[in-house]
């Protein structure tokens, strides 16, 4: 065998026939070659949000609407089996798993007593779960030998870090055990985004956290390359929702795409990159509606273009919590403080400024987060220098990000004269220490008029 490839398909990649049609004939063209494949895949689209939704019916008592989602979900799986596996036997083999799978999230619908992190890992694993047995089958029944393996069979295991799982070192060694030996004979399906703790719990990488598991399998493997399949021709200037003339990126570096996706650039999870850094393994980002489009090549070299700015990415699932006090001007260690309480419970912060004249220190954090941020901080009013904690929600950060910012003067201020020109107000500035980003924070409301001056300003229709 002279080469392997990690192959991710996303959720809108493999939901209806002809797609996984196109998949199988990707996969098979490589099998064909003997190229070891491992192949990762996610849930179909919308189903880790109807899991989510089913949980939450389960939480609020009302199981029998939470049954009436799951049998939706089961109806459009089966729908889809039925029509991509025409061969008897194998058809009957992936029914009997999809069962077994649907009974299993059935039962436990029924019986869970409460439902917490642990629980609702449990609930998202169903979508992987279901979808690696159908591509699996699929391949089958096109002569292709291969068998699906959940993430626990295929050896990713994590801590017990629910809803953002991170893999334990000792998981490096069994996955390789496990798939090395395997691609020698067939194209294993692993699925993506769940991994399993020590005690044998469910546990899931994060949303979108598919591409994490491809780039974790990836390293344990060694593998030549990193293909991530998605519904665009790669990664692109800026967000297709909002630009629709955004245009695809041949080639990036490693830490341009950790910038974009970073902040918000959805088509790459940001920690996908990280273990393909450090085995400098090339990601190659796909079109599986347009396989034939080259695609974007994220690799270690950083290219400056002549332009300076090669993307720009938008988060707006975040909120901004304002924490001020008389008592924290000119104070030491309050910064730290805050930074601290907010680490001990897992949250994540994504910018921080502190007011040089006035007693305020902002905090970007997920959107998912504020509750928790916010009840934390506030438990402390009174008793620390903290007088007020508040917050905005209606908020977005957005990131001008290329390599060339390095040291190239004056992009400071042609990105807040087009903010300026547009009258957009800017409520936070970070510049990484990288240089190769500019990050801020506006209201919701501005960011289309802001992204458009932006990528017209520096010339990202025609790059
Ligand atoms: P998948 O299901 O394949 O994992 P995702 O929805 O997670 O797909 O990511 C792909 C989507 O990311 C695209 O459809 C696009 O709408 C969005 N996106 C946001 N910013 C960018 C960008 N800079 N380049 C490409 N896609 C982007
Ligand atoms: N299915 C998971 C999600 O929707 C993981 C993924 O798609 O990468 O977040
Ligand atoms: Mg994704």
């Amino acid at each position: 065998m002279q080469e392997k490839i990690v192959m991710k398909f996303g959720g809108t990649s493999i939901e209806s026939e002809d797609l996984i049609e196109r998949v199988v004939s990707i996969i098979k063209e490589k099998y064909e070659r003997d190229i070891g494949l491992v192949v990762v895949v996610s849930a179909f689209s919308g189903t880790t949000d109807n899991l989510i939704e089913i949980s939450d019916f389960v939480r609020d008592n009302k199981r029998k609407k939470a049954i009436e989602l799951v049998e939706e979900v089961e109806k459009r799986y089966i729908e889809v089996a039925k029509n991509v596996i025409k061969k008897e036997n194998i058809r009957e083999e992936v029914f009997d798993e999809l069962d077994s799978r649907i009974n299993e999230l059935k039962t436990f619908v029924k019986n869970v007593d409460s439902v917490k992190e642990r629980e609702l890992d449990f609930f998202m694993s169903f979508g992987e779960r279901l979808s690696a047995p159908i591509i699996s089958g699929a391949l089958c029944d096109e002569g292709v030998s291969s068998s699906p393996l959940t993430g626990k069979e295929a050896g990713v295991l994590t801590n017990d870090i629910y809803g953002d799982a991170r893999p334990l070192d000792e998981s490096e060694k069994k996955i390789r055990e496990t798939l090395s030996p395997l691609i020698e004979e067939e194209v294993p399906i692993v699925t993506g985004f769940i991994g399993s703790s020590k005690e044998g719990d469910i546990t899931t990488l994060g949303r979108g956290g598919s591409d994490y598991t491809a780039s974790i399998i990836g390293e344990a493997i060694k593998a030549d390359e990193i293909w991530i399949w998605t519904d665009v021709s790669g990664v692109l200037t800026c967000d297709p929702s909002i630009m629709s003339n955004a245009k695809p990126l041949k080639s990036i570096s490693y830490r341009e795409a950790l910038e974009l996706s970073y902040f918000g650039a959805d088509v790459l999870h940001p920690k996908s990159i990280e273990p393909a850094i450090e085995n400098n393994i090339p990601v190659i980002v796909k079109n599986t509606y347009n396989p034939s489009a080259e695609g974007t090549k994220i690799v270690k070299e950083e290219e400056k273009i002549k332009g300076v700015v090669k993307g720009i990415s938008i988060e707006d699932n975040v909120a901004l919590l304002n924490v001020s006090g008389i008592g924290m001007l000119g104070k030491p260690g309050v910064a730290a403080n805050i930074l601290d309480y907010l680490a001990n419970e897992n949250i994540n912060v994504k910018m921080i400024s502190t007011g040089s004249c006035e007693p305020t220190i902002s905090i970007l954090i997920d959107e998912r987060e504020l509750e928790k941020a916010n009840d934390l901080l506030k438990k402390d009013l009174g008793a620390s220098v903290i007088e007020e904690v508040c917050y905005e929600k209606d908020v977005a950060a957005i990131s001008v990000v290329g390599a060339g910012m390095a040291g190239t003067p004056g992009v400071a201020g042609r990105v807040f004269s087009t903010m300026g020109n547009s009258e957009v107000n800017i409520k936070m500035i970070s510049q990484g220490s990288s240089e190769f980003n500019i990050s801020f924070v506006i209201k919701e409301k501005d960011v289309e008029e802001s992204v458009k001056a932006l990528h017209s300003e520096f010339g990202l229709e025609n790059i």
